[in-house]
Order: structure tokens, then C-alpha cells, then sequence
């Protein structure tokens, strides 16, 4: 008795004090990122939603039981760890104890029994994720394996663990049934069978038996403690403390601003040698920012989701987190060291990793490659996915936002938008004197703004950029406007008087460029007094939506399927002429996974009559991006399929007469796609590529108050 108590408290101490060096060191290493004080204040100001993201995200797993399988797998084994720690209590008392039973339930059957099933709820969970590592394996699947990249050995370390832990605790409750140790008469289930298995091997033998099931168990566990502390299963402990602090509702809509030292950027005050601009190193991001690097799972959810991994580019959201992870490790005695003079006396390989650019190629020895930076098109998919909440987004911002204002590095053929937005206002360069022209194409008036907004307007409509500018996107302006005007809806615009809401700009990383354009509409707005806005550009809707507010800009903003669902519903719009046509609904990122805006475009669709609406394979949330968001739109895209081409290759899968989409952005990027495949006569000449709204236009009746009663005439697109 003596002796296992001695074994088992030494390898306790021990484990613990492995585990627990390693766990400070990850806390100091933490700590030496940047202060992140408003997620501390998020966190305080609303306790409720702390709870309530606790509850949902970590004990309810809702994040990973949008993989069914996996995540009834880990449901299983997550909450069958948690109960069995009950075990663990339980033997800690046998050392001492040999008749040791848990106070007041010590000897219910429930708990015997609760305690068995959760034990064989692990052994399934990992036995699934067994056969789904098998499945898809990098080795055999390459890419398309989510699991490429990953450490895999270490993860079948863990699920052999994991078993050992399972096994030697029945075997250690089988022989404690056989020596009359055991505190539970009945339930317990699969430890009578365990039981029943080793009762002939006699009294004697079952009471070695135990010991060493007992020992053995505690050596299992406290290995696996140590090895959690060591590898991507530190998500046990990170996990609920990372999900915590992470931005709500998600990492996705609106970016963060700047910060520096805690404090938002003041770019008339800002100071590039003593402010930090993005992230250049590593010890710039936040202590956030580092928790993220050392909760990822590799779980490779986000991977199986990314646009630009699935077009064969070199950018993989987990690997991207995974090197930044790496390297965090690598230069972290750099980075604690409490001296110059300690920090000469490291070896030179930490001092070498201490040197690398965090972004640079690989002839620059670079952590992340730029090709990895500027094959992001902010989709947001990775966010989504991941179940432990990492904002991939953001430290992609981060870095960008230090190419391009400190090192002006960013894709040269970028630098022309960047310019036109200074100077012109919009992407293209064309000015504000075109943005009116597509009003002189319809036969009724659009009243554009000049000075307050009365009362009689209810919406300001933003027609942004591509809405004004771009021939395929007007159209769909045209549609908006007829059919605002059709139902009746009193709307205005701001004309000349709008400019580019800083969109392309903030995602590439000019944060300086977005701060002038968003100050400037954000005091046009203001000085409208525009409290309602509708915006036709998913981009546009997500700026003034969630950004503006950053800037002083709070308004109620929808987008236009929204408020043209809105107006079918309540009969103001009504289609009536048949759309015989497939169509397929292609959702925007920055609507779709970005805004929520799922339901109001399909709604429109079911409504028009004739329409045989079909979904493509990757729909709603799992939308495939068109390749245009995070300013790809004006960036080459020379490795790789083109995304655009990837999406189009799917919707021609559905045999579509029409794909139908909700994003200007979109409506451009499938339909170059869509041209070139006509070129290669792989698309039938007839499919197109329209707005929802377009859709919408063509089936509406337009009021004709003086004309005598006959069949109503679809108003133009
Ligand atoms: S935002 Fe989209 S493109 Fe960028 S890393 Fe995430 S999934 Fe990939
Ligand atoms: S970032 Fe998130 S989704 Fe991606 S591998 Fe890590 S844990 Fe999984």
C-alpha cells in the first residue's frame, strides 16, 4: 500500500511540475504580446454572453457538430472526459484507500453506470476518429486531406492514450469487482464484463491486477497531461479561455481598427518607430493573438473550406496560423529573455529565428510567404469553420496592414486601385461625375441628395462603386431603383457626392486610405441626416454596417434583397411574369457568412413564378467565394485554377440557365468566368449571370395608372 502511494504521488509531482514549467512558459509567452484591453472590457461589459459563448461553443460543441460524425465523435469524447474525471478523483482516493468511495455518490449505481458508458462513448469517439484520420489520409488524399500539414503522428500518440487511459481504468474496475473493492454493487456494465473476464484468473492475481491498472492508469493520465502541455491538445485547456475572448458574435463582418499598445490608432499622432503598425514580428500581435497560435487543433476544418486551398494556392488558413505558431515557439527565448546579455548567450538558431522577416519569401527566409498573404480573399470560410474560434481574418489584416504602410510591399498591380481611391474615389479612377449617369437611363427621376435628407425620404440608396460605375453592375442598379420605385418607396441617392467606402482599401491593409474615404461618407452621411440605408453591394453593406459605426457612422443598413423580399411579401412588388428558367444562387461571402443574409435572395426567387431554383453543392454558410473579396478583385491571380473558374465549374454542374447572385463583386467575377467558358464553348451561350434584383425586375408588373386594363409589362433591367 505504501509503495503505490509513493508511486503514484512521485509521478503526480512530477508530471505536475513537467506540465505546469510549460504551461508558465506559455503564460510568459502569452503575456509578452501586445495588451488587448478591449477584449478584457467585452468580456466584463457582458457576462451573460460570456456564459451564454461557454455554454454553446464549449460544453454544447455547436461549432463541431456541423460536421456530424467528427463532431458527435468529440462531443463523446469531450464530455466523456469530463465525467470520467470522476475516475480520476476515485483512484487518487484508492491509493490511500483501498475501500475509497466519492462522498454522498460514491456508491450509486447511476454513477457506476454514467462512469461506464462515458468510457465506452470514448472509445467510440476515437475509434471514429481513427477511421475518419484513415479516410483521409495527406498521405493518400494530399490536399484535399484536411489533415494535410498537420502533425498527424502526434495526434495518433494522443488517441492511443486516450485508449490507454480507457482501457486501464476497466481493467483496474474489472479487478477491483474480483477483490470486493469495487464501490458499486450494479450499473456499472462494462466493468462487470471486464470483471467477469478476469475472475478466474483468482483473488491474488486480481489484486496485483489492480495495483498495476491503478498505477498504470495514473501514469497514462499524467503522461497525457504532460503531453497536452506539449502539443495541439493544449486546445483542452486554451480552447474555453480562447472562445472567451474572441471577438462576438464572430471574427467575421467588420474589421477591428488599427491598435497600438492597446490604444486605436491615431494616424495624425502615429509614430512608425515607436507605434506598431500591423504585424511585422511576431511579439506584435496581442496576448489574444498568441492564444490563437497555441489553441488551433489542426483539425484542418478551415483548410477543407478556403477557396484559395481548393485552387491549389499556397495558402492554407491553418498552416498560416500553424507557422505563426511555430515560429512563436521558436523565438520565444528571444522573446522572454530578460537581458541583452541573455539574449547573446541564446544559441544561434534562436537567434537566427529571432532575424527572420515575419513576411518574406523563402530565399528571405521568410515565416509567412507573400504569395500566402495575397492569396487571401477575406471569405471568411476559415472563421466559420474553425470550432475554436481563431480570427484568421484579422492577423491576415494585421500583416497586410504592415506591408503595405510600413514596408510597401503588396502586389504592384494593386498600387493603381490604391491610387484612383486617393484621388478619384473609387477603383476604376472614372470620378464623381460619372457616378450619375446610370440615372439618365431610366424613364423617372431619382432624387439625389443635396443637403438634409426631409423627411419624406425614407432610404438613402448607396449605389456604390461598381453599383454607379461598372456597365454589368449598373444594370442592377437600374433594376434596384425601378423597383423602389414601382413599390412605391421613397428613396434618394447621393450622386456625385458618394465615394468609395474604403472597402478594398481596409482589406488590402491601407488602413490610411480607408480612414480618409470612410471619414469622408461617414460626414456626408451624418450631414445627410441618412438614418436608413440600403446598399446593393455586400461590401458596401458590410463598411457602413459594421464599420462606420467605428467612426462616429451608426445607421440602419439592409441590403436590397432584404427590403425587396420585405416588399413582395407585403404585396408591394408582385411578379407575375414566368421565369422559365434553372436557376442557381450563387451567395456572396460578405452577405452570406459575413452578414447572415442567407434566406431574403432565395425567398425572392421562390416568389417569381417559373423559376427552378437549385442549390449548389457548397451553398449558405459553406458558400464558395468568387474570388473577389480582400481586394483580389484587383489583383492577378497567377497561381492556381482561378477561383472564379472553380465556381462556375460547380454551377455548370446544376445545368443552370441562370446563376443569380447578390454582390457586384460576384456578378463580375462569374460572369468573366462564364465568358471564358463560353469562349472554350463549355458553357451554352445562352446562360448569364444577374442580380437577384435583376431576376426580380423582370417579373414585376409596373403600375400604369393611365393606361386601360391589359397585361402589365415587366419594368427594365
Ligand atoms: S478568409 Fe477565405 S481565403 Fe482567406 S484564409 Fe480564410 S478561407 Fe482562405
Ligand atoms: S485554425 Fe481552427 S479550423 Fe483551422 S485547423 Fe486550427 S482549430 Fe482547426
Amino acid at each position: 500500500m505504501a509503495l503505490r502511494i509513493i508511486i503514484g504521488l512521485a509521478l503526480t509531482v512530477i508530471a505536475f511540475a513537467v506540465a505546469g514549467r510549460r504551461l508558465w512558459w506559455l503564460y510568459r509567452l502569452s503575456r509578452s504580446g501586445q495588451p488587448a484591453p478591449e477584449r478584457i472590457a467585452a468580456v466584463r461589459e457582458h457576462p451573460g454572453r460570456g456564459a451564454e459563448t461557454e455554454a454553446t461553443e464549449v460544453l454544447g460543441q455547436r461549432k463541431l457538430l456541423k460536421w456530424t460524425v467528427p463532431g458527435i465523435a468529440h462531443f463523446m469524447t469531450f464530455w466523456g472526459f469530463t465525467i470520467l474525471l470522476l475516475t480520476i478523483i476515485e483512484s487518487y482516493g484508492d491509493l490511500f484507500s483501498k475501500t475509497f468511495a466519492l462522498p454522498w455518490i460514491g456508491h450509486w449505481a447511476f454513477i457506476g453506470f454514467i462512469e461506464d458508458l462515458m468510457a465506452i462513448a470514448v472509445l467510440v469517439g476515437i475509434g471514429t476518429f481513427a477511421v475518419i484520420r484513415l479516410r483521409s489520409n495527406p498521405k493518400t488524399e494530399g490536399r484535399k486531406s484536411r489533415f494535410s500539414g498537420s502533425h498527424t503522428r502526434a495526434a495518433w500518440l494522443v488517441l492511443l492514450l486516450i485508449f490507454l487511459v480507457v482501457a486501464t481504468l476497466l481493467l483496474y474496475r474489472g479487478a477491483q469487482i474480483n477483490t470486493g473493492d469495487f464501490p458499486y454493487a450494479h450499473g456499472a456494465f462494462a466493468s462487470q464484463i471486464l470483471g467477469h473476464w478476469l475472475a478466474p484468473l483468482g483473488k491474488g492475481a486480481n489484486q496485483a491486477i489492480e495495483t498495476a491498472m491503478l498505477l498504470l492508469q495514473l501514469a497514462v493520465v499524467l503522461g497525457f497531461l504532460v503531453l497536452v502541455t506539449y502539443s495541439k491538445h493544449l486546445h483542452i485547456f486554451l480552447a474555453p479561455v480562447n472562445v472567451l475572448f474572441s471577438r462576438r458574435p464572430d471574427g467575421l463582418g467588420g474589421l477591428q481598427p488599427m491598435r497600438s499598445n492597446g490604444k486605436v490608432l491615431d494616424f495624425e499622432e502615429a509614430d512608425p518607430d515607436t507605434d506598431i503598425f500591423g504585424l511585422g514580428k511576431i511579439e506584435d500581435l496581442t496576448w489574444k493573438g498568441m492564444l490563437d497560435l497555441g489553441t488551433c487543433t489542426e483539425c484542418g476544418r478551415c483548410q477543407s473550406q478556403c477557396p484559395a486551398w481548393a485552387t491549389d494556392k499556397p495558402l492554407s488558413p491553418k498552416m498560416l496560423i500553424l507557422d505563426l505558431r511555430d515560429h512563436a515557439f521558436a523565438k520565444a527565448p528571444y522573446l522572454l529573455a530578460s537581458s541583452d546579455e541573455a539574449r547573446d548567450a541564446l544559441p544561434e538558431a534562436v537567434k537566427a529565428e529571432a532575424q527572420r522577416p515575419l513576411v518574406g519569401t523563402a530565399e528571405a527566409n521568410g515565416v509567412i510567404d507573400p504569395d500566402v498573404l495575397w492569396s487571401c480573399t477575406n471569405c471568411g470560410a476559415c472563421v466559420n469553420e474553425c470550432p475554436v474560434d481563431i480570427e484568421h481574418i484579422d492577423h491576415i489584416t494585421a500583416m497586410r496592414r504592415h506591408q503595405v504602410l510600413i514596408e510597401s510591399e503588396f502586389p504592384v498591380e494593386a498600387s493603381g486601385m490604391l491610387k484612383n481611391l486617393e484621388n478619384k474615389g473609387d477603383p476604376w479612377g472614372m470620378g464623381e461625375s460619372k457616378r450619375s449617369e446610370w440615372m439618365t437611363e431610366l424613364d423617372f427621376e431619382v432624387p439625389v441628395v443635396d443637403g438634409p435628407i426631409g423627411d419624406d425620404v425614407e432610404y438613402l440608396f448607396w449605389v456604390g462603386c461598381a453599383g454607379a460605375l461598372e456597365d454589368r453592375a449598373k444594370k442592377t442598379t437600374k433594376a434596384i431603383a425601378s423597383l423602389l420605385n414601382t413599390a412605391g418607396v421613397s428613396f434618394a441617392v447621393l450622386g456625385p457626392a458618394e465615394t468609395c467606402t474604403g472597402d478594398p482599401a481596409r482589406r488590402m491593409g491601407n488602413e490610411f486610405v480607408f480612414s480618409m474615404l470612410a471619414q469622408q461618407n461617414v460626414e456626408t452621411l451624418n450631414e445627410a441626416g441618412a438614418r436608413k440605408i440600403i446598399a446593393s453591394c455586400p461590401h458596401c453593406f458590410n463598411t457602413i454596417a459594421n464599420e462606420y459605426p467605428q467612426l462616429g457612422g451608426d445607421y440602419e443598413v439592409i441590403h436590397h434583397t432584404q427590403l425587396l423580399a420585405r416588399l413582395v411579401e407585403e404585396g408591394k412588388l408582385t411578379p407575375v411574369t414566368p421565369i422559365e428558367e434553372k436557376v442557381t444562387y450563387h451567395d456572396p461571402c460578405f452577405l452570406g457568412r459575413h452578414n447572415k443574409v442567407y434566406t431574403p435572395p432565395r425567398e425572392i426567387m421562390e416568389k417569381v413564378p417559373g423559376i427552378q431554383a437549385q442549390e449548389m453543392h457548397r451553398c449558405k454558410e459553406r458558400g464558395f467565394c468568387c474570388g473577389a473579396g480582400g481586394a483580389r478583385m484587383w489583383m492577378e491571380e497567377r497561381i492556381g485554377k482561378r477561383i472564379n473558374v472553380e465556381r462556375i465549374d460547380e454551377a455548370l454542374g446544376t445545368n443552370p440557365d441562370t446563376i443569380s447572385t447578390g454582390c457586384p463583386y460576384c456578378l463580375v467575377m462569374l460572369g468573366d468566368a462564364v465568358s471564358a467558358k463560353q469562349s472554350s464553348g463549355e458553357a451554352k451561350e445562352s446562360l448569364q449571370v444577374v442580380d437577384v434584383a435583376q431576376l426580380l425586375a423582370r417579373s414585376v408588373a409596373r403600375p400604369e395608372p393611365a393606361a386601360p386594363a391589359g397585361p402589365a409589362g415587366p419594368v427594365a433591367d
